[in-house]
């Protein structure tokens, strides 16, 4: 999550409401029954049943057993021994699907348990984080075990050199690809990392507001889509107009993961999805020109305004015209980025979709039974019918006849276990927001691997400068004449007005997990270069540099962490050094556009 170093922006608390936090901590306090492990027997009784097949709603009984639905329908006896939830009336519905989130550190929330607390108070039970490096997946799978959360899927990065999803981060991040063989090659690369799915960043489109970045030809989407099948993996693309979102359908994309928005669909593009099978995600969460429904009355005669609403109003149209014609239709949001919420957005979704024509019933359906067949899982969950996984919703009202209803969230449960109930308790975990930190270690890269990855076994993050226009950084082993090798970093500098480049070295996998590194003075390394050089050290909460004068002969430099000053150009949360949560530390470079530069590091650690 750190390895953006242009987006490590601030992450604002508070993201969701003050209100349910203080719900759980009362419920807690109340000493009733604290569900920590696995429910293993549950009756949901008297509840009104919204099964997601598209039956009508009827009132019956769901019995769970280890985490499945056992049984469900009228009549169903109450098994001996089972933990009773009285409905009393209220709706059942399988838990919702989200297939568009990121857990990015700039959205609202921004770490990783208040994300997971923010769905699960929602009733969001599965969703896609299209957010991660391939290297945090492992360790943010084994956080998400530690507390209460939805089931989260880890899908990869791809894009175009140029590519929108492209501009920050590095190649490990969002993969770059431009032709079909190269498509297959990096769907192949991801897969030691166990990618749940692949996001495709295919289309450039942005808007009409910025300029027009490179989008994916479909060769190499056609191939990309053809390879991730084979490996199992559904595809999601960024699409947003009519024209690629023909070349999705043709290219065998599973879900076009936003709204066609450029101009109204024809009945070709239509035609086509149809025939591929495509399902169409609008995210009309994030497009919406008054977030969260505020009644701002817009001022039309400005040109950005009235732009921006004939991209809704054909947002809107596109969707119910797709929805008439049997495409069919998910739930995603885009949460995450911009002002879009995690959790309360998913709702707000599907209220966007009724909004804009769909049947209240369709727009539950889109959230989970349909959600569940676009990502290839309806086997095992999506709707409430025997044998399923138990992720469930008990909701207050009739959302089938007022949508607004999916806000009334009484009680969740998640594979068979409630976890959202007035009685129950989160674990702590999940209003940490970090993991625990680990003792530094003295060695952090003596660059003696042959595998890109430190001494730590975390992979070297060649950190090029966010945007469209990017530096270039070249690291390569070299000879020392003392013995062992160095790292030699070269970079050409992007042609803009203060472009950078260098190595981030994380600290832990994916930079996930923070370390402590308050037993040491500084960080310590043997240095060769020519002018200014920076030493970076990210923490969790911002980016702190101190300079480095490169000369051309090896030295020793030890640099204390009272020289580390927050980097001006960075938004930091933060003016206190802590010590205590570090993630990498590098060597950054700053020249003049396109201008060359080198340098040579070796055994950099702390001291
Ligand atoms: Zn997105």
């Amino acid at each position: 999550m750190i390895v953006s170093r242009r987006y490590r922006v601030t992450s604002r608390k508070g993201g969701f409401s003050a209100g349910v936090l203080v719900a759980l901590m009362v419920g807690a306090g109340c000493g009733g029954a604290v569900a920590q492990s696995t429910d293993r027997l549950i009756a949901i009784t008297d509840a009104v049943i919204f099964d997601g097949t598209g039956k009508e709603p009827y009132r019956g009984n769901v019995i769970v057993r280890d985490g499945r639905i056992e049984n469900v329908g009228q009549n169903i006896p109450v098994p001996a021994g089972a933990k009773v939830i009285r409905a009393e009336g209220r709706a059942v519905l399988p838990g919702f699907f989200d297939v568009h989130t990121h857990w990015s550190p700039g959205g609202q929330p921004g770490t990783l348990p208040q994300i997971a607390t923010a769905y699960i108070t929602s009733g969001v039970t599965t969703v896609n984080d299209f957010h991660q490096a391939p290297e945090a997946f492992e360790p943010r799978r084994d956080w998400l075990k530690q507390i209460k959360g939805p089931h989260v899927n880890f899908v990869a990065r791809m894009s175009t050199p140029g590519g929108h999803g492209a501009d920050w981060a590095d190649r490990n991040t969002t993969k770059w690809v431009a032709t079909a063989q190269s498509a297959r090659r990096e769907v192949q690369a991801l897969q030691p990392y166990r990618p749940d799915h692949i996001k495709a960043f295919a289309d450039g489109w942005r808007y009409g507001n910025l300029p027009e970045e490179t989008s994916m030809n479909l060769e190499t989407l056609g191939a990309l889509v053809d390879e991730a099948h084979k490996q199992g993996q559904r595809v999601l693309s960024h699409t947003v107009t009519v024209d690629r979102g023909k070349l999705a359908a043709q290219a065998g994309v599973d879900v076009i993961a936003h709204s066609l928005q450029d101009r109204p669909v024809d009945d070709e593009t239509v035609a086509l999805m149809r025939k591929a099978g495509t399902f169409y995600a609008p995210t009309l969460a994030i497009y919406e020109p008054t977030p969260g429904g505020d009644r701002i009355v817009p001022d039309l005669t400005e040109p950005v305004s009235r732009q921006r609403y004939r991209k809704w109003d054909y947002a809107r149209q596109n969707l119910r015209v797709l929805y008439q014609a049997g495409v069919p239709i998910a739930v995603g949001t885009d949460a995450g980025i911009g002002g879009a919420k995690h959790g309360t957005s998913t709702l707000r979704e599907m209220e966007l979709m009724v909004d804009a024509g769909l049947p209240p019933a369709a727009a539950l359906i889109a959230g989970t039974a349909n959600s569940a067949k676009a990502l290839g899982v309806i086997a095992d969950r999506g709707t409430i019918e025997a044998g399923k996984r138990a992720d469930l919703v008990v909701v207050t009202g009739a959302p089938w006849q007022n949508i607004g209803d999916v806000r009334n969230i009484h009680q969740v449960v998640i594979d068979g276990e409630l976890v959202i109930d007035p009685r129950v308790k989160l674990p702590k975990a999940n209003s940490e927001t970090a993991l625990a930190a680990v003792p530094a270690v003295q060695l952090i890269d003596d660059f003696e691997r042959t595998d890109d990855r430190s001494a730590l076994n975390t992979l070297r993050l060649a950190d090029m400068d966010g945007g469209v226009e990017r530096s270039t950084v070249v690291t390569n082993r070299v000879p020392r004449a003392t013995g062992g090798s160095a790292l030699s970093i070269a970079v050409q500098m992007s042609l803009k007005e203060s472009p950078e480049g260098g190595v981030l070295i994380p600290l832990s996998r994916g930079s996930v997990r923070p370390v402590d590194a308050r037993p040491y003075a500084g960080v310590r390394l043997e240095f060769r270069g020519e002018g200014p050089y920076q030493v970076v050290i990210n923490t969790l909460k911002g980016e702190w540099t101190a300079e480095l004068e490169g000369r051309p002969d090896w030295t020793e430099v030890r640099v204390p962490f009272s020289a580390f000053k927050p980097t001006p150009t960075r938004r930091s949360e933060t003016q206190e050094w802590r010590g205590n949560d570090l993630v990498e530390v590098g060597v950054l470079v700053r020249r003049t556009a396109g201008a060359t530069a080198w340098a040579e590091v070796d055994n950099l650690g702390f001291y």
